[in-house]
């Protein structure tokens, strides 16, 4: 199995507006090179440690994507790194963001879309609630850019379409009513390697893909 050819094969699948985000998390520097090779430069990772040490000896141009849950005493380094923080699920985390940034970050917040309770995220009420309490708009160093979602995991396409359709309604409703002046909200995260094109048609401007990708992970 190439890892260009299941490049190729998912970038015939996206359309050009939806940024492919190579999710490497657990995958040797050596799968990485040969996805940047293939022309990839958004990657994904979810842990902290794991994080740096791969951005130390990749090429500088990659831009790294934190997908996983980020801890507070943890910020700081992961921002000395990070493009784009995808999975902010509290505004205490984003308060921790914007005090431990020396300038602007860029983040998605993310929603509990899925059935199961074992995943992270605002609920839409929480969220609602959150951007209806105006804190967020004084803190200096975070630029809230769009929202983030995982569906459940099921085989089951009609609730995974339910879901992404919701969290679309969601962010078109949040664009218009909070960032209609704000050009930077602009991207919605969804879609893995099970369900993209559900994603895809739902709206998604960023897609996650790791196993279809890379293989399957060794967790070691
Ligand atoms: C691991 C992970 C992915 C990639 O999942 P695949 O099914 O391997 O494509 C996407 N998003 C998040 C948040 C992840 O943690």
């Amino acid at each position: 199995m190439s890892i260009s050819r299941n490049i190729a094969r998912i970038r015939q699948d996206i359309p050009p507006h939806v940024t492919l985000l190579c999710v490497s998390k657990f995958h040797t520097e050596e799968a990485i090179r040969e996805a940047y090779q293939a022309g990839e430069r958004n990657f994904g990772e979810s842990r902290v440690q794991e994080l740096l040490r791969k951005a130390e000896t990749l090429p500088k141009d990659i831009r790294w994507h934190f997908i996983g849950h980020l801890q507070t005493n943890k910020v700081k380094q992961a921002l000395s790194v990070v493009s784009l923080i995808h999975g902010i699920d509290s505004f205490r985390l984003l308060e921790a963001v914007s005090r431990g940034a020396i300038r602007p970050v860029d983040v998605l917040l993310e929603v509990h879309i899925a059935q199961e309770e074992s995943k992270q995220g605002f609920s839409a009420q929480e969220l609602e609630d959150m951007l209806e309490a105006g804190l967020w708009k004084r803190l200096p160093n975070v630029r809230i850019c769009g929202l983030m979602g995982m569906a459940s995991l099921t085989e089951d396409t009609a609730q995974i379409d339910r879901e992404f359709g919701a969290l679309q309604a969601l962010y078109e409703r949040i664009k218009a009513h909070y960032f209609a002046d704000a050009p930077y909200f602009n991207t919605l995260s969804m879609g893995m390697s099970g369900d993209y094109r559900i994603a895809i048609r739902h709206g998604s401007t960023l897609v996650r893909i790791g196993t279809s990708i890379f293989g399957e992970r060794n967790y070691e």
